[in-house]
């Protein structure tokens, strides 16, 4: 077992002793209505952790330093100021270690953000491939994915908790279990969270597609660039290991980024409905050689 195995077991554990032992205390001390403190507990646990992931546990794993291309610096700013977005700086940190996948993130609550670049995305995307893909991630906080997220969260994780409570609740007895707290009856409470898990899966993608077009949209509308940003969702599937053309049942179940075939047929449809097929294939030659 390597070195990396091992924070990331501790790094689990820590989260999720601490987590199992609320639950059990909920599930102990108020019975029936345990869903109820047990997932107002879980809203701010993962509060907390989504601030001090970035800070606290990200850096258990990775190495960040500031990137050094000042040009692409100067144009992500230049894109965020767009989005009024401020840029606290941009780091890259070594994705590379552990796959050839490629991706970026913003990292920060209000208006100040840190942005975070895999090494990966820096070696084998352009300058202007790289920019579509922060486009994109900055569609999302102008199109309020990320406030509508934490919200629909929030409320399905609440509403969710309650039916599968309500659920383990009342088929106990058919199991012939008396009690909610009996430790054997506890893998009826996992049957029940798996089955509403998989009603609630196709939902939650549904909506994450939905807003994964609405951000690519503003991605080519901001760089005027869809060829740029069809080249990189290419490269990204490649890298990816993606299907480009999943059934279409699949990539309504399974998937929480529209399939590359419809998210390409999104793209030039919204750039010819809006006249943004500025930079033809051989124009981006001239400008970018890469
Ligand atoms: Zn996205």
């Amino acid at each position: 077992m390597d070195f990396r195995r091992i924070k990331g077991l501790l790094v689990s554990l820590v989260i999720g002793i601490p987590i199992l032992l609320i639950f059990y205390f909920s599930l102990n001390y108020f019975g029936n209505i345990w869903w109820l403190p047990f997932a107002t507990i879980m809203f701010f646990i993962s509060v907390v952790l989504s601030q001090i992931f970035p800070i606290l546990i990200f850096p258990i794993f990775y190495k960040i330093t500031p990137i050094e291309n000042e040009e692409l610096k100067e144009r992500i700013t230049k894109l965020a100021r767009d989005a009024n977005l401020k840029v606290e700086n941009v780091y890259k940190f070594n994705m590379s270690k552990n796959t050839k996948k490629a991706n970026a993130a913003f990292t920060g609550l209000g208006r100040t953000k840190r942005i975070i670049l895999g090494d990966t995305l820096l070696e084998n995307y352009s300058t202007e491939e790289i920019e579509t893909v922060i486009a994109h991630e900055l569609g999302h906080f102008k199109k309020k994915h990320i406030i509508k997220n934490i919200l629909i969260g929030t409320i399905s994780s609440f509403l969710t908790l309650f039916i599968i409570a309500l659920l383990y609740q009342n088929s106990l007895s058919l199991f012939g279990f008396r009690e909610i707290t009996q430790v054997a009856a506890l893998p009826l409470l996992g049957l029940w969270s798996m089955l509403i898990g998989l009603i609630q899966a196709p939902l939650g993608n549904v909506l994450s597609r939905k807003f994964e077009y609405e951000a690519d949209e503003y991605a080519i509308f901001e760089t005027k660039n869809p060829s740029a940003f069809k080249k990189t969702l290419e490269k990204l599937t490649e890298q990816n290991f993606g299907d480009k053309e999943p059934h279409p049942f699949v990539e309504w179940f399974f998937y929480s980024h529209p399939s590359i075939k419809n998210r390409i047929s999104a793209i030039d449809k919204f750039a010819e409905e809006h006249n943004l097929n500025l930079h033809s294939e051989s124009e981006l030659k001239l400008v970018d050689p890469l």
